[in-house]
């Protein structure tokens, strides 16, 4: 049972949020709702850029934006001062990392290390990373595959790091399934055979804890429009490990030299302190801006603890429902049942998935829908409400009853 004070805060934190009228949004792991807050961040910014022009870098605090706001994310990550940064967007940060860290010479340890089951950017990324920098990604890459075709073993993973691995690069959460992995040992076992390990945060960071210096990771990265509720295509993040501070960046830029001789425009590289080096060029502070009020709701919420304990309960909550009345009416739950192995949402594989996301949303549940036949749904700590969870479920169990979704045409595209 949740305290009734505590109840008090999430409907509290609940109205900062501009809701869709007449939805029931469970989509917020692929794009976060508006807050007022980051709202408000934004017109501010806006105003700064009307009222002062390119004065804005100063009146506005523009100009360390990125590494005041990479401070603020390094509690959620349990990350050291100065090993996140602000730049980029996700799989640009993994090219700058691979570029910073992956060395293509080392020939007794060529192959990164990936998942069958990523998200085919990250993909992309490393194998036309491989490319670049002169190895085969035939050869190169290797990817651990699944026998479910939705979740991953620790055991595949482990028996994957043979010796010729030099760099693994692994999701947190799985973006289709919703499992989580258990980074804590998959990252021991990795740095006990000599091998890099960074993770794709994208689903995970804000609404599962961290603990990536402990852990020993490398190197992460992730997207902040999510759970961080940052708005569209915001900003990306990384997050490089302290004993790689000395490293220089890969893909160097101006806005990776150390702040105080940046604006002198030397022909030479002196990189800033820590992750900021491996920015590359100016910030788009119109994105930053909303993080800022997004992150200023998180300590509201008492912390990145609280949020995963209230996610936690909400998605029990969904889980039950799912067990009792959706397996029965032909529902597969793909994600794992242990909350230590999921993240913020759960995802059911129908056939006729296609369908039921648009009988959906006519009824005014927003899901998720992942080609070809998986529904995604994410109850959110921050603005989703109990009983809209019971909705929902009522709602498919209507759509499913009356086959309502039988007038729907397959949705054939999704939004990011
Ligand atoms: C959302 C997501 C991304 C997004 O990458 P962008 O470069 O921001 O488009 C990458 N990886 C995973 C696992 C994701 O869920």
């Amino acid at each position: 049972m949740i305290a009734p004070e505590n109840d008090d805060l999430w409907t509290r934190l609940r109205a900062e949020f501009h809701l869709p009228p007449g939805q029931i949004y469970l989509d917020g792991n692929s794009l976060g709702l508006l807050s007022r807050r980051a709202e408000d961040q934004l017109t501010a910014c806006l105003q700064a850029w009307k009222q002062h022009g390119i004065g804005g870098w100063q009146t506005a605090g523009w100009i360390d934006l990125p590494e005041r706001l990479a401070a603020r994310l390094e509690p959620l990550l349990c990350a050291a001062p100065r090993s996140v940064a602000l730049t980029g967007q996700t799989t640009n940060n993994l090219h700058q990392l691979l570029a910073t860290l992956y060395d293509p010479t080392n020939t007794q340890r060529p192959v990164i290390l990936a998942d069958a089951l990523n998200f085919a950017s990250d993909h992309h990324a490393i194998s036309s990373h491989l490319q670049l920098r002169g190895r085969d990604p035939e050869q190169d890459l290797r990817l651990v595959g699944s026998v479910d075709g939705a979740t991953l073993t620790t055991a595949d993973i482990v028996a994957a790091m043979t010796e010729n691995v030099q760099v693994i690069v692994l999701p947190s959460v799985l973006y289709v399934s919703g499992q989580l992995l258990d980074l804590a040992r998959i990252t021991a076992e990795a740095r006990k055979r000599g091998i890099l390990i960074g993770w794709d945060l994208s689903h995970s960071v804000g609404v599962v804890p961290h603990e990536l210096d402990a852990n020993g990771a490398d190197f992460a990265f992730w997207c902040n429009y999510k759970y961080l509720n940052a708005g569209p295509g915001a900003i990306g993040g990384l997050y490089l490990n302290q004993r790689h501070h000395d490293r220089a960046p890969g893909m160097a830029g101006w806005w990776g030299v150390q702040p105080d001789v940046r604006f002198n425009l030397e022909p030479h590289h002196t990189p800033a302190a820590g992750a900021a080096r491996l920015q590359v060029g100016t910030p788009p502070i119109l994105s930053l801006a909303p993080l800022a009020g997004s992150l200023d709701l998180f300590d509201e919420a008492g912390g990145i603890s609280a949020i995963r304990e209230r996610s936690l309960l909400l998605n029990a909550r969904l889980l039950h429902r799912v067990i009792t009345d959706l397996v029965p009416r032909g529902f597969e739950l793909i994600t794992p049942e242990a909350p230590h192995e999921r993240g913020g949402h759960l995802a059911l594989r129908h056939p006729a998935a296609g369908q039921i996301c648009p009988a959906l949303r006519e009824r005014g549940i927003v899901p998720d829908y992942r080609h070809p036949a998986v529904l995604r749904l994410s109850p959110n700590a921050f603005y989703t409400a109990p009983d809209e969870v019971d909705e929902a479920v009522d709602r498919l169990i209507e759509i499913m009853e009356t086959r309502a979704y039988e007038n729907f045409p397959r949705v054939e595209t999704a939004a990011p």
